[in-house]
Parts: C-alpha cells; structure tokens; sequence
C-alpha cells in the first residue's frame, strides 16, 4: 500500500497511542450537569457522573498506553465479541454475545453485535478493508457500561456503550451511526493519526460522522438524497426538543432544548467557532467538513459511499497526515476527485463547490476583463547563503497566456485568503515575501521554500523564471 504523508514511524512502531474519544461532547454534559431545578437533579447527577468518567476515561490514557499488533485475520471474516460491563467500569466483562452465537436476550448486545458488523461490511466490502486496522482486527464491545452512563467511546482497543439516563439519552447501542462513528475513529487512529485537537480534531470528528452516517446509509441502502445526514438519530429522549446530538446537513439545527442548550455547530468558516474547551471545538467546528462532504455527495447522487465516501476514505488512508487542516483536506479530496474514471470528469469541480460553500475555499474570482493586470513582486532572501533578491512581473507586458497561467496559479493558491504567515521555521531555508495586486486587491505573504503550498512555490518558481534575476540587492 502506497502511504504518502503519514508517519512511517507509527505503522513500523506496530503500536500506536490514542485518545479516548466519545460521542457526547463534554459541553453537553456539563450543560446537563449544572441543572439547578430539583426535579431535574437526578439528570444533572447522571450527566456530573457520565462527565467525571469520561474525563477519568482521558486521564486513562496513557495507562491503556500501547496496543500490542494482533493476530492478522483473514479478510471477510468478522471476529465480534460483545461484553456485559454489568454497569461497573471493569473492561471488557463477561461475555454475552460471540461470533455465530445466536441473539442474545439483551437488546443492547444484539444492537452492539449488529452494529459492529455493519459497520465491518461497509469497509470490507465497499472499500476492501480487513477491520479496523487493516488486519482483521477483532470487534469487542462493552454494553452496560457504568449506570445512566450518557457516552460511548472508542477506548483505542474496543467500543463502550453506555445505557443513558433515560431521560435526555436513550441506550446508545441503539443508533447505528453512533456505532459507525466510534469505530471510525479507530481506522482514523491506525490511518492519518489525526491529532484531536482544533482542526485536525475537528477533521477526526468529521471522518467519524462522515462513516458513522455511510455505515447506517448502507445498510438501508439510502442514496444520499434519502439519508437523514443526522448523527445520533433517535438518541435524545421523547420530551428533549431535538432530532439528534448533530445534523450534517444543516450543522446547528440538531437541537434546542432548556436542558441540553442549543447546537453549537456552524455550518460554515464564518462561524468557525475559536475555543479552549472541547480540545478547540473538535466536536463544534467539525460542522463544516462534514457539511462539505454532504454537499459533494448530494452533488454526485446516488449512494454517498461509493463516489464521495471513497474520496474521503482514500484521502485518510492515503493522503492526510496527523496535523491536516481543513485546507488541506480541502486540497486532497479536490485532487483525489480528478480521476476522472472512477469520478466522472466533473468530479473535482464537485467537490471544489462543496469546500467552496462552506468557506474553506474562496469564491472563484470573477473572470478579469480582457487586458486586466496583475503585478507580482517577490523578495527572495535567507537560505544558507542569506543572499537576498527582487523579482517582478507584470502581466501586461509578459506574452498572451503567460499571464493567465500566473492567473491561474494564483487562484489555486488561494492566495489571497492564505494567512499572512506560512513559515516551516526551519534553518536555512530560503524565505519569500510575496505580494500580489489584481483587480484592485493587494494582498502579501511571507512563505518559504518548505512550507508545502505547492501552488505557490510553483508561482514563486514561475515568477522567478520570468523576471530572471533582477539583481541581488
Ligand atoms: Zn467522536
């Protein structure tokens, strides 16, 4: 299997680390938990008790600490193993349902049992993945997990599941999306490795609900225009004014009720929500490419896994590395989407729109009138030499289609909504400021040869080319 940009270290290491990651973020719980009025206390007890574990949970981390490799597993065959946690915290506890064993008379394990192997065919047989890891990777799942316990997590070796207090959350084995979710999170941990914290977190949370939602819509064999794009469907209880903990298609709408508070998620860049809380709003902000990836599947029709689930999966197989943003994931899925063959040959301008719509991408620019300029300046400076030199364009005096072509990379920089900064910070590495005015606009950033813009470094290249050296000064 070909791996670009990912750590080789992690996959030779055959161990890797992982965060405890859970469905419920922590703001919901503590919202729950500062319930006052006294006939509500016993949720707010439950929710304080359901927050106080999952933050033990995190705390526990290190002490899971390594995952030794497991046993590789004949792809196709499911190895699914459900436990009862008999409302402790020991993991995993005694057995109630194995592979080929038939139901169980508790509805949690049988849900817990379902789910995991929907959850398996959707990889297996849609993208060929042998589980989670790639190497058949057996399924355990804890049910039962604590009393009134409002979360389920992936612990980084198995699924938990609590039963909910009855009240806000109902049992969580119950939604097969949150199952799908949780379980994704796993493949994220053995793929990209993405950090969960601010974007990168968020783009973790994404991939999960992005999965979690294709592992329910293949199932029932929804098209992405019959999917309900909702994570958490039927979770919250009867009375909680809500259809779900989040909404894919119109990230912010899942919920607004007097105890739970309102959903917080914006559904596009605009409202990209800057925060300490909940490792930087992984679970507010990821709104936004889900949203995108909505978008791209309602764009291609038909069932969402097979077009813009394959992007998305290949890209965190493949392309994105730990500390991918939502650029970058932007940047991939778009050239990902370029083969024609398997994406017909719109597919890149599909999925350029849905990034576009929800902000990670800007506005195309509106096409120049015939004769309009642009001028480029760049100072090139530092490098081991530390020599410095001014180079200068300007498209009315460069031959027809030369300037267009600078046009052209300009924009697939993204130059003028690039941060004024993007500096790998590494010694003796050549430095550039570039400033670019067109169609009234004037935007200049400082950038290096290392900073892994390739449109830039590729106009910056072009730019040099042909200015020759102006002269070092
Ligand atoms: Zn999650």
């Amino acid at each position: 299997m070909t791996r670009v940009g990912c750590v080789p270290a992690r996959a030779a290491a055959g161990w890797v680390r992982h965060p405890v990651l859970c469905i419920v973020p922590p703001y919901v719980l503590s919202q729950l938990a500062r319930l006052r009025d006294p006939t509500l206390s016993r949720l707010a007890e439950a929710a304080l008790a359901s927050l106080a574990a999952s933050e033990r949970l995190r705390g526990e981390r290190s002490a899971l600490g390594a995952v030794a490799p497991l046993a590789v597993t004949p792809a196709g065959r499911k190895h699914r193993t459900v436990y009862d946690a008999g409302h402790g915290q020991g993991l995993p506890g005694t057995v109630l349902r194995r592979e080929g064993d038939p139901p169980s008379d508790d509805v949690s394990a049988n849900e817990a049992y379902d789910g995991l192997g929907a959850t398996y065919d959707l990889f297996s047989r849609v993208y060929r993945r042998n589980s989670i890891d790639g190497r058949g990777m057996a399924l355990d799942a804890s049910v039962h997990y604590l009393r009134s316990f409002n979360n389920s997590f992936w612990n980084g070796r198995q699924m938990v599941f609590g039963d909910g207090d009855g009240v806000i959350f109902q049992r969580f084995t119950q939604c097969l999306e949150v199952i799908g979710h949780e379980l994704t999170h796993g493949i994220t941990q053995y793929e990209a490795g993405l950090e969960y914290s601010n974007q990168p977190g968020a783009l973790n949370e994404s991939f999960s609900d992005v999965f979690g939602s294709l592992v329910k819509q293949y199932a029932l064999g929804q098209t992405a225009e019959q999917a309900d794009w909702l994570i958490g469907a039927g979770l919250l209880g009867p009375d909680v004014r809500g259809v779900a903990l989040r909404s894919m298609k119109d990230p912010g709408t899942a919920y607004d009720d007097p105890r739970l508070g309102k959903d917080p998620q914006p559904a596009t860049m605009e409202g990209y929500v800057e925060t300490e809380d909940d490792n930087g709003g992984v679970h507010i902000n990821s709104g936004i490419p889900s949203r995108a990836f909505v978008l791209a599947a309602l764009a291609f029709g038909g069932p969402a896994w097979a077009k813009a689930g394959r992007i998305w999966y290949v890209a965190l197989r493949d392309l994105l590395g730990q500390a991918a943003d939502f650029r970058e994931a932007a940047r991939v899925t778009i050239q990902l989407a370029g083969d024609a063959k398997q994406f017909g040959k719109n597919g890149a301008e599909i999925v350029r729109d849905a990034w576009r719509a929800v902000g990670v991408i800007p506005p195309p620019s509106v096409p120049r009138a015939h004769g309009a300029s642009m001028r480029i300046r760049i100072v090139q400076s530092g490098g081991f030499a530390g020599l410095r030199s001014e180079h200068a364009v300007d498209t009315d005096k460069l031959p027809p289609g030369v300037g267009e072509s600078l046009a052209h990379l300009v924009d697939q920089a993204t130059f003028f909504s690039l941060p004024a900064r993007r500096l790998s910070r590494l010694p003796d590495v050549i430095q550039y400021r570039i400033r670019v005015e067109r169609d009234g606009r004037v935007h200049e950033i400082r950038c290096d040869a290392e900073c892994g813009e390739e449109a830039l470094l590729e106009l910056v290249d072009r730019v040099l080319e042909l200015s020759g050296s102006a002269g070092a000064g």
